[in-house]
């Protein structure tokens, strides 16, 4: 985030968690107590015995004596003992001055070794320290006062609506998002609308999509627009050494957003504690199981008590979340925050250059145009970027040079983030994607029509190409099952096409192609050597034969196999329209169904005339 309205922190209600501090603070001290006699008992006891025998040997360097305990140290410079001297022992002083053992006396109310200052030491800084480190965290989280009493609170921030700058207009392209996210603010602006007529509404919706893409952006845009409080907080402010701790910070949260509802919670980086339960190795995981839980609580709880409060979580890792926050009534929503295609780049820059002079020799379309890749972070650090370089100029506005240079800057700042896609990255892409399309746009009766394709990565995918499903379907005929096995394959099929050699890219595509043809084969019939049997795996292994397990497999080669080779057939017969529709997506990214059947001059949804 780089702007942020002025924050408040959250004044804490509810009675103080003292007792948590003081146990804390206890157990530090005795651990801290049991570390240095740990150290103390470095120094060894010694039978009276055996301290004579030592003397004898010569291997004493100096002794120390303090009524009837005695201190020494041994030659080898590292071992000091103790021991006890029996009521009178008239043979010590002559022994040690024969072995010319150094020795001398204190009395013993005046004793006072090294260790018993350290001990002592550790027993006031330890609590200190302690009390310093909590001061410092509360500080850092809160914005307000830290206090040792507070552990347990939440460290939301809390934005009251007039400090709320943003709404959608600071938020420039993410036309998907926004749309989606509409029906929350309706919700937000007139609760009782929706509570009159009973209707169940969703209060979890899950921002996903790389850094630096626009969450938290949207999720205060949302707040903005509502006119309603926002509390801010981070999955890791979660996340404190001490059980329990996290959980009751949750509790606190969620509190202090009744109290304000209507009202908005959002949660960045909620991967930090809704990591699937039982992940991670050893201890460590019952303070975020605990924190996860109560998260799950309180939403559920939304339930039956009805306040207007809509609880938004940002993640880049949508796949490592725990499956108990998808349920019903928790975060049953998605919006995917995208990197920002071509247009999208220009109008966040648009966005973000309002207030800085720009020379009219820059183009803002050319530099979206440069800039692929590009979060709307980096972005809003270009423009930054290149006024701080004309500033120290001393010039009048921004110009092109100040952009290129600011460009590179940022460039190299993000290679070492994030993975770059190079120009042949992109080409590649592009074709594996128009592959895809092409085969879709083959067989338009079978599929679900085509909605969009794009070349911006999304997650660990580079490209992506989406179907809007018409109907829900219950029966699928094999035709459709061939058909998607073939817009599947259409992207290795192009790579293949054109270039020399192929990408790791098409792994997801083959899973799922393959899982098709299983299906096709185990479980609907669709093969003449295996006739209408359903085969279905078990627990225990196969229910049927090693042989039967050849056939099968044999089987869904056999599918694959035709249907690539008919793939690349066809990409080959029409490579003018792949290569059109390649190079297309190249320069803008993201085309609509519209867009490409414009492109490809064919009717929608009508049977596309292949060469
Ligand atoms: P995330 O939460 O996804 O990591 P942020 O919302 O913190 O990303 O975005 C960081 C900054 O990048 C924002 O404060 C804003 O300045 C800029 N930004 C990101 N996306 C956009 C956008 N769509 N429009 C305008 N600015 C954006
Ligand atoms: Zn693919």
């Amino acid at each position: 985030m780089t702007k942020k309205p002025t924050k408040k922190p959250i004044l804490n209600g509810g009675a103080p968690k003292n007792f948590i501090v003081l146990v804390v603070i206890l157990v530090a001290a005795i651990a801290g107590m049991t570390l240095l006699t740990d150290y103390a008992r470095q120094t060894q006891s010694l039978k009276y015995s055996k301290f004579l025998n030592l003397v004898e040997k010569d291997q004493i360097k100096s002794v120390f004596v303090s009524g009837q305990d005695l201190f020494g140290e041994l030659k080898d410079g590292v071992t000091r003992f103790e021991t006890t001297i029996p009521q009178s022992d008239s043979r010590l002083w002559p022994m040690l001055e024969k072995h010319s053992i150094e020795y001398g006396f204190t009395n013993p109310s005046s004793q006072f070794s090294w260790w018993h200052l350290i001990l002592l030491l550790g027993l006031i800084l330890t609590p200190l320290t302690l009390w310093y480190m909590f001061k410092q965290s509360r500080g850092s989280g809160g914005g307000g006062g830290g206090n040792i009493f507070n552990m347990g609170k939440s460290r939301a921030k809390m934005f009251m609506p007039s400090t709320i700058k943003d709404n959608f207009n600071s938020v420039a392209g993410a036309v998907e998002a926004k749309e989606e996210l509409k029906d929350f603010i309706d919700f937000l602006k007139s609760p009782e609308k929706y509570k009159r007529l009973g209707a169940k509404i969703t209060r979890g919706v899950l921002l996903v999509g790389e850094p630096g893409n626009g969450k938290t952006l949207l999720a205060r845009a949302v707040a903005g627009e509502a006119q309603c409080p926002f509390f801010s907080i981070s999955g890791s402010d979660f996340i404190e050494v001490f059980v329990g701790v996290g959980a009751s910070r949750v509790r606190d949260l969620f509190a202090q957003a009744r109290k304000h509802a209507p009202s908005i919670v959002f949660i960045d980086e909620i991967d930090a504690v809704g990591r699937h339960r039982g992940s991670g190795l050893g201890g460590g995981n019952d303070e975020r199981e605990q924190t996860l839980n109560q998260l799950l609580t309180e939403l559920d709880g939304f339930e039956t008590t009805h306040e207007s409060i809509i609880v938004m979580a940002a993640t880049n890792r949508p796949d490592v979340l725990d499956k108990a926050l998808y349920r019903p009534g928790r975060f049953d929503r998605r919006v995917e925050v995208p990197y920002p295609d071509l247009k999208s780049r220009e109008a966040i820059l648009k966005v973000h250059s309002r207030s800085v002079s720009i020379s009219k020799d820059v183009d803002l379309g050319k530099i979206a145009r440069g800039t692929p890749g590009f979060t709307g972070a980096d972005l809003a650090n270009l423009i930054n970027e290149a006024a701080i370089s004309a500033s120290k100029k001393n010039q009048k506005d921004v110009t092109l040079e100040d952009f290129e240079g600011a460009r590179d800057k940022v460039t190299v700042g993000k290679e070492l983030k994030t993975v770059m896609l190079t120009e042949e990255d992109r080409k590649i892409s592009a074709y594996h994607e128009a592959g895809h399309a092409l085969m879709h746009l083959m067989n338009p009766k079978d599929l679900d029509p085509l909605h969009k394709v794009s070349i911006i990565p999304r997650g660990r995918a580079l490209g992506v190409t989406h179907t809007l499903p018409e109907r829900e379907k219950y029966n699928k005929t094999q035709n459709e099952m061939v058909a998607t096995i073939e817009s599947l394959l259409g992207g290795r099929a192009a790579e293949e096409l054109v270039f020399e050699s192929v990408t790791t890219g098409a792994y997801s595509d083959f899973k799922h192609a393959t899982e098709v043809a299983r299906q096709m084969v185990c479980y609907y019939g669709m093969t003449q050597s295996l006739g209408k049997v359903v085969y279905l795996p078990t627990d225990r292994g196969d229910s049927y034969s090693p042989r039967t397990a050849e056939k099968i497999d044999k089987e869904i080669k056999a599918i694959l196999d035709k249907c690539y080779s008919k793939t690349q057939k066809v990409l080959n017969d029409n490579r003018d329209k792949l290569d059109l529709l390649a190079e297309k997506l190249l320069e803008k990214e993201t085309l609509y169904s519209a867009e490409i059947y414009e492109l490809l001059n064919i009717e929608p949804r009508q049977d596309f005339k292949f060469n």
